[in-house]
C-alpha cells in the first residue's frame, strides 16, 4: 500500500478547494509570495482577461540568459486550462508541466524535481479542473473495457479518484473526483519522488493543490500539503 499524505491536512486542503478561497499559505516566505502573485495573476484574468500578457522583446531577449519562474504547475492538457494565461503571466513566469488529467508518471515527476532541484522553484501546484474530460472518462468508462493502452493507463491512474467518490450525490460526483484526482497527485508526487518529499520537508519548495472553474476562470488553491514521512534521501532518490 502507498504512503498517503497527511490526511487531515488534505482533508482540509480540499474543503477548501471546494468551498471559499483566499486563505493564506502558511509556509516560508518565497512560496507565499509565489502563491500571492498566482492568486493576484488569477484575479487579474477572473476581471480583465482581455488584458495583454507581460510579454516582451526586452524579457525575450534577458530570458536567453537563464530562468528563474517562480511557481512550476502540473495541469491538465485540456486547451481551456493554460497555466501561463489562467494566472496571467509572461515568459519565464511558470514552470508547467501538462498531461491529461494532470497524472503524473516517471517524466512528469522528472520534469517537477528538475524544477525545484535546479531551477529551486519555491512552489508547486497540482491544477485540476472542472469537467475535466480525463476524469469523465475515468467515470464513464467500465472496469475491464478498454480505450486503448494509452489511454487505459491514463484511466488506470484516477480510477481511484472515481472509485473513493462513487457515492457522492450525482450531482457532487464530478467535483468530488476531480478534487479527489488532485489529491492523489500531489500523493504521487511526494511519495514517488525522494527529491520532492526532502526538499518540501527541508522547507525548499511548498505543494498545493487548486481547482480552475472554466466559465468564471477562478481558481481555488488548498492550503499546503505536508510531505509525509519516508526514505532519506541519500536511499530513496536517483533511481
Ligand atoms: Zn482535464
Amino acid at each position: 500500500m502507498r504512503l498517503r499524505v497527511q490526511g487531515t491536512i488534505l482533508a482540509a486542503a480540499l474543503l477548501v478547494i471546494a468551498g471559499s478561497d483566499g486563505r493564506m499559505l502558511a509556509a516560508p516566505g518565497a512560496s507565499s509570495s509565489s502563491l500571492a502573485k498566482l492568486k493576484s495573476g488569477n484575479a487579474r484574468f477572473v476581471s480583465s482577461p482581455q488584458d495583454a500578457l507581460p510579454v516582451d522583446a526586452g524579457r525575450r531577449a534577458a530570458l536567453a540568459k537563464g530562468q528563474t519562474p517562480f511557481a512550476t504547475v502540473l495541469s491538465c492538457a485540456d486547451s481551456r486550462v493554460p497555466p501561463e494565461i489562467v494566472f496571467h503571466t509572461g515568459l519565464g513566469d511558470l514552470f508547467v508541466v501538462r498531461a491529461a488529467g494532470n497524472i503524473t508518471d516517471k517524466a512528469i515527476l522528472a520534469s517537477v524535481e528538475y524544477s525545484v532541484e535546479h531551477l529551486n522553484v519555491p512552489l508547486v501546484v497540482v491544477m485540476g479542473h472542472e469537467s475535466c474530460g480525463a476524469v469523465k472518462a475515468a467515470v464513464e468508462t467500465p472496469a475491464g473495457q478498454s480505450l486503448g493502452p494509452n489511454l487505459d493507463y491514463l484511466v488506470s491512474a484516477i480510477r481511484p479518484s472515481v472509485n473513493a467518490t462513487a457515492s457522492r450525490p450525482e450531482a457532487e460526483r464530478m467535483r468530488a473526483a476531480i478534487l479527489a484526482n488532485v489529491e492523489e497527485t500531489l500523493n504521487d508526487m511526494l511519495t514517488g519522488s525522494a527529491i520532492l518529499r526532502e526538499a518540501g520537508k527541508e522547507g525548499k519548495v511548498a505543494f498545493v493543490g487548486a481547482y480552475y472553474e472554466l466559465a468564471s476562470g477562478k481558481v481555488y488553491f488548498s492550503e499546503p500539503v505536508a510531505p509525509p514521512p519516508g526514505e532519506p534521501r541519500a536511499t530513496g532518490g536517483h533511481q
